[in-house]
């Protein structure tokens, strides 16, 4: 029987401490900073994943300033607007959502959003503090999918991981994770030949790909556990990375949606109370 490797209990859990932390801060302190959540432009992703985190913050108290930059935006009014975010002290997080206007480097963020507010852990230097083994604010989805691996009691130490994927969002910063925690890890991505080889000998596949059916029932063994952090809209239907023939197969599974995606917001909302905190130290 295939495990499903639900996120949202875990979610549960790592909201329940958050909203907990806030009260707490509001009463010691009087009240609590706010959260940014930036957009440029009118792309619909965007807007749907601020109207998530927007819930979520609310859920557990957090109030959230919604700073919505044109498409027209220029680099030097975009950098603006984070630098003015990055001085005030009513915010102590921000987050800046994908996909920017194409006269904005998309990576700009990483490099211009202050690492004490980073709560996506993605700047340069929270990547860098994680290299270092020393980070506050760690990356939200791969700290997801660590948090799902913990809640279920799935061990890492000695494991032998394969991550397929090595963007700076998902798939390095997992792999820095796993290492952290003694695995065994090998990354993959789109010049790795025989993929599968590579996926058969693994105890842990953690996909993030954005390529539907990349990893099919032949390619894992029958106790593997697989990590599935891919998402693409298929029409109405939001699909991962594996192939549906991997849940007859696989001695556990993170299901699309439900799964990792549930889980990266909770984190968001975890590094917000850790970046509230430094903000008065
Ligand atoms: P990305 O920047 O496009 O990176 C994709 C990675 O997949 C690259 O490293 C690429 O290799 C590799 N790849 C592409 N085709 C491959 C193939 N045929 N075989 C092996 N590797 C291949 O994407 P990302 O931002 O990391 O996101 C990955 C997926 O996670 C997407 O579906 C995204 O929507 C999803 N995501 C989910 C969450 C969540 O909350 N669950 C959050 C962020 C992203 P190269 O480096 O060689 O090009």
């Amino acid at each position: 029987m295939t495990l499903l490797l639900e996120g949202r209990p875990v979610a549960r859990a790592i909201l329940a401490q958050a909203r907990d932390d806030i009260a707490e801060f509001a009463t010691q302190n009087g009240s609590t900073p706010s959260l940014a959540v930036v957009s440029a432009g009118d792309d619909p992703s965007a807007f749907a994943y601020a109207r998530a985190i927007e819930r979520t913050a609310r859920s557990i108290d957090v109030r959230v300033v919604r700073v919505l930059l044109p498409d027209s935006v220029m680099p030097a009014e975009f950098d603006d607007a984070i630098e003015q975010l990055n001085r005030d002290d009513g915010i102590a997080g921000i987050i800046v959502l994908q996909p920017l206007p194409s006269q904005l480097d998309k990576t700009r963020p990483s490099e211009i959003v202050a690492p004490s507010k980073d709560i996506d852990g993605t700047t340069l230097v929270n990547i860098g503090r994680l290299s270092a083994g020393s980070a506050l604010l760690v990356p939200s989805t791969p700290a997801g999918g660590m948090e799902i691996l913990k809640y279920y009691g799935i061990p890492v130490e000695g494991k032998n991981v394969v991550v397929v994927g090595r963007s700076l969002v998902v798939g390095k910063p997992l792999a820095m994770m796993l290492i952290s925690e003694n695995a065994t890890v090998t990354i993959c991505h789109s010049r790795t030949p025989n993929l599968g080889e590579f996926t058969s000998r693994a105890d842990i596949v953690a996909l993030a790909t954005g390529k539907p059916r990349i990893l099919t029932a032949g390619m894992i063994r029958e106790s593997t556990v697989v990590l599935d952090f891919g998402v693409t809209m298929d029409g109405d239907t939001m699909r991962g990375d594996a192939d549906p023939g991997v849940f007859e197969v696989a001695g556990a599974i993170t299901p699309v949606p439900g799964g990792t995606g549930v889980v990266t917001n909770a984190i968001l909302m975890r590094n917000f109370v850790a970046a509230m905190r430094e903000s008065i130290c």
